[in-house]
């Protein structure tokens, strides 16, 4: 039974596969497993059905999509020691699709050394960039990301970049070097619609009879034999009744970097010490890597008025990107993303017209954070700590990706649109006035990753097949298993992971 509507649970006595969370990764792998009419999956999704949440679908609302408790986890991180304590939101989607139903939207696949990194340096073999390009090639036939049409604004703003040595790249998802400005490509259809993994992977095969989707069921634990293989599952349908599910082969958990470390915590997979600390004796996997390794990226905005009016943007989102300061494998560290607007829920068609924001993005950041339990109970939001700024490569980062930001945004090529500066603004001058600037507007990319990472070391969760050490019959397939982030945007990765894991299972058994 598809569940979609609320009504009572009628579960099978066992499922073939239990995926946890149907987001980017997790619907893939649902629909991908439950293409072979001969195997049973279940779908379990803590939060409700995006299908009736009208601005999931509008580009133009994605700022109106946060801090909305019905769709979204709320999360914050700890005070931030090396940002002035600031404590930062940190969204996390509570919904069918995950993350795409609340995303940016901007599609990227990362840099080719990334996954050719991964192998040589975390032995995940079978993941170098050769290994993977089809998994990219998958998604992107079904998904058919869209590239933002040519505009005027935008003609300026790639000529600003040209004159400043970033040369044109028409496709820095091509699998060559993403060095250069791009029209910008996203996960929205050519009806300007939100394009999101459950829709397009799930939607059209609800009514598979092998396929099982359950919404408002909230996983507290797995549960496993004497053996340490996985059996089942525990979770909470509706804040409400208790359930337990049997399966026959494996469960994935497909519940994001933030959930995935801490169902496995809650289950006794993870740093065997720190979990008695908390009162868990049955401990399964003694795993210290769990939740440890969190990585992200830093976002920060300027914006400035315009004394012409900017038409025709097909959304409030970016439409022109430039990858930039790249390291010796060709990896951007800069990412500037460039739109119309300030980039607030509600903005008015006047308001869009007459403002233009970019923003300076730090990609490959050395802080590492960590995401550990508060508490046993599922109920309690873990501790997140993303830990920015510890390093203080990461500074010098953010300040070059400052600095091209205001260059762009102060560029002769744009002095046609531009009025003023409106911020930084006239007070950010000094190294010292800049550095504190960029310590109160800097925020997560949202690109939480790499909690359970895939690899050799004694830190790795996960090994190249993505099986959880120490137990069987559990794999994970979500954005947590990258031993390092990519350079970029997650989603993509996060889909390919998802196609990537669904051939690795069905090879496998
Ligand atoms: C605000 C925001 C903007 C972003 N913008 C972009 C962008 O423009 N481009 C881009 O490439 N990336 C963007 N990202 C990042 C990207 O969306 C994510 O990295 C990626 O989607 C993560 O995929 P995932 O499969 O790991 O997890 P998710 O897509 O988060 O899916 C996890 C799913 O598991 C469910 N779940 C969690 N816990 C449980 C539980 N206990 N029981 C049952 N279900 C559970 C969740 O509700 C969710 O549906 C953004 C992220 C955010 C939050």
């Amino acid at each position: 039974m598809n569940n979609l509507n609320n009504e009572a649970i009628q579960l099978r006595a066992s499922y073939d596969y239990i995926v946890i969370g149907s987001g980017s990764a997790g619907s893939i792998v649902a629909s991908k497993l439950s293409a072979n009419p001969n195997i049973t999956v279940l779908l379990l999704e803590a939060g409700k059905s995006a299908a009736s949440v009208a601005d999931v679908w509008n580009p133009r609302q994605i700022n109106c999509l946060y801090n909305d408790a019905s769709i979204d986890w709320g999360y914050k991180t700890v005070p931030q020691v090396n940002m002035n304590n600031r404590v930062l939101d940190y969204s996390r989607a509570k919904m069918t699709g995950g993350c795409t139903s609340h995303n940016d939207m901007v599609y990227t696949r990362g840099a080719p050394a990334d996954f050719n990194l991964w192998e040589s340096e975390h032995g995940c073999v079978g993941w170098n960039y050769n290994n993977i390009v089809h998994n990219f090639e998958n998604i992107e036939a079904a998904l058919q990301p869209t590239q933002t049409i040519e505009n005027e604004f935008a003609v300026s703003f790639i000529q600003a970049c040209e004159n400043m040595g970033i040369p044109y790249n028409s496709n820095y998802n091509s699998g060559e070097n993403m060095f250069g400005v791009s029209p910008l490509q996203a996960t929205i259809n050519n009806k300007n619609i939100r394009e999101t993994s459950f829709q397009t992977y799930i939607t059209p095969n609800l009514e598979r009879p092998n396929l099982d989707v359950l919404i408002y069921c909230n996983v507290q634990e797995l549960i496993f034999n004497t053996y340490n293989k996985a059996t089942g599952v525990n979770f909470v349908y509706n804040n409400t009744i208790s359930y337990s599910v049997n399966i026959n082969k494996e469960v994935i958990l497909s519940a994001g970097a933030i959930n995935t470390p801490a169902i496995l915590m809650r289950s006794g997979i993870g740093d065997a010490s720190k979990l008695k600390e908390l009162g868990l004796q049955a401990i399964i996997s003694d795993l210290p890597g769990v939740g440890q390794n969190l990585q992200d990226a830093i976002i920060f905005k300027g914006s400035w008025s315009t004394k012409q009016p900017i038409y025709n943007q097909p959304t409030n989102e970016g439409y022109v990107m430039a990858w930039s300061n790249m390291t010796q494998y060709q990896q951007p560290t800069t990412c500037i993303e460039m739109m119309r607007g300030t980039y607030v829920c509600g903005e008015s068609e006047p308001e869009l017209e007459s403002h233009y924001s970019i923003t300076g993005g730090a990609m490959r950041l050395k802080s590492i954070g960590s995401v550990i339990l508060n508490s046993l109970s599922y109920i309690d939001a873990p501790i997140i700590d993303l830990n920015f700024y510890s390093n203080p490569n990461d500074m010098q980062q953010a300040i070059d990706a400052f600095n091209l930001m205001r260059a762009l945004g102060n560029s002769a090529a744009l002095a046609p649109w531009r009025n003023q500066e409106l911020v930084p603004g006239p007070n950010v001058v000094t190294s010292e006035q800049i550095e504190n600037w960029i310590l109160q507007n800097s925020y997560s990319y949202s690109h939480a990753s790499c909690t359970c990472k895939m690899g050799t070391d004694s830190d790795a969760v996960v090994d190249p097949d993505l099986r959880v050490k120490g137990v069987s019959g559990l794999r994970i397939a979500d954005i947590s298993i990258m031993p390092f982030i990519t350079s970029g945007h997650t989603q993509g990765p996060a889909f390919m992971i998802g196609d990537k894991a669904a051939e690795l299972i069905i090879s496998n058994n």
